[in-house]
Order: C-alpha cells, then structure tokens, then sequence
C-alpha cells in the first residue's frame, strides 16, 4: 500500500498490475521461504524505494503468503518489527488470517502496483490478525486505525485482490484515464500470450 499519489518511478522487482501473480491467490508460506532469495529483504527494500507502508510478495513476484505491515509511529510494536533502523519498522507476517472486525470506515489508498489508481475502499477500523512471525511463532494481535487498513490491503494481495478490484462507479470516472492505460495494459498481455501459442 502506498502513501503517496503518482511519481512512481520503475523498480525492476515492483510487479505492476495486471500481471498474474496479483491475481490469484498465494499459497501458504513457511519460514524456509524467507530464506529464498532474501525475500523479506527484496520486500522491505521495494517497499522504501517506493515509500510505501505494506507490501506483500505477490508485489515482486513471488505467491506466497508473506506480507509486511509498517508501524508508522516510531517504536510502535517495535518487538514485533523486523528491527530497530526506522526502514525495518515493518510487522514481516507469514498466512496472515484476519479474524475480529470494527465498523466499515472509507479512506482513499493508493497501491505500489497500481501507480496512478486512487481508490475509496471501505475496510473494517480494527481486526484481530492472527500470523506466524518471521522464526515460526504463531502471533495474534488487534490492529486498528491506519495499521488495520494497511493489513487489509495487504492480505486483499495475498488473495488476489488490488484496489483496481475495488473501485466504486464514482472511482472508474475519477481514475477513468489510468484505467484505460491498464485496459491497454491488459490487451497487451491477452495478444501476447495467444501470440505465443500460435492462435
Ligand atoms: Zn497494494
């Protein structure tokens, strides 16, 4: 999830939207995973580069259920945090499940894979998240105001949801012209692949 509006500039691990990784959904992660190609390493690292405040792997390409939540105020869960330098201040959670819920509340979000897309999406202001932490214990925790957002989004990823998925009537007119960027987008990648199989 991103903070800030436009001005993306290409990352060659940042996967945009509609490639189909981010579109269907991760399988289970375990701890060996992480290991893999320094994957928690690669996200943390796209996910400052693009000032974003969660990522999750199917955004560099990898389906598995591994996502990253920032704690947007210093010291916040910091036992939690991957580690102390400000850059690592993000939650690492492997197959989060979001359980308890708050009332629906609508704020706008942007998404690393989705530059130039502004969305209204409604999510619940609290949730209980329960995960399995970056060495393998099974964690639980209530999350709330932006950080219950953040997780929301991440975990729509690991899901096969982006906030493309999410845009209300009013969003489609308002992000009318980026739309039909990722529509040509689409068809691209539709020729393509038939291209491919000789069709
Ligand atoms: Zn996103």
């Amino acid at each position: 999830m991103s903070n800030t509006e436009g001005a993306v500039r290409p990352e060659q691990l940042l996967v945009y939207y509609p490639t189909p990784v981010l579109q269907k959904v991760a399988t289970l992660a375990t701890v060996e995973d992480l290991a893999k190609d320094d994957l928690v390493e690669k996200m943390f690292k796209v996910m400052n580069d693009h000032s974003g405040v969660g990522i999750a792997a199917p955004q560099i390409g990898v389906s598995k259920q591994v996502c990253i939540v920032r704690m947007l105020v210093p010291g916040e869960m910091k036992e939690l945090c991957h580690g102390d330098d400000p850059k690592y201040q993000g939650i690492v959670m492997l197959n989060p499940e979001v359980s308890g819920r708050g009332d629906l509340e609508e704020e706008v979000e942007g998404c690393l894979s989705c530059p130039g897309i502004s969305a209204h999406v409604h999510r619940k202001s609290w949730v209980v998240v329960k995960w399995t932490d970056e060495v393998g214990i099974p964690r639980e925790m209530r999350f709330g105001n932006y950080a219950a957002r953040i997780v929301q989004h991440e975990v729509d990823h690991l899901q096969g949801l982006c906030i493309i998925n999410k845009l209300s009537p009013v969003d489609k007119i308002t992000n009318a012209k980026a739309l039909k960027v990722y529509d040509a987008m689409a068809n691209r990648s539709r020729h393509a692949a038939r291209s491919r199989q000789g069709r």
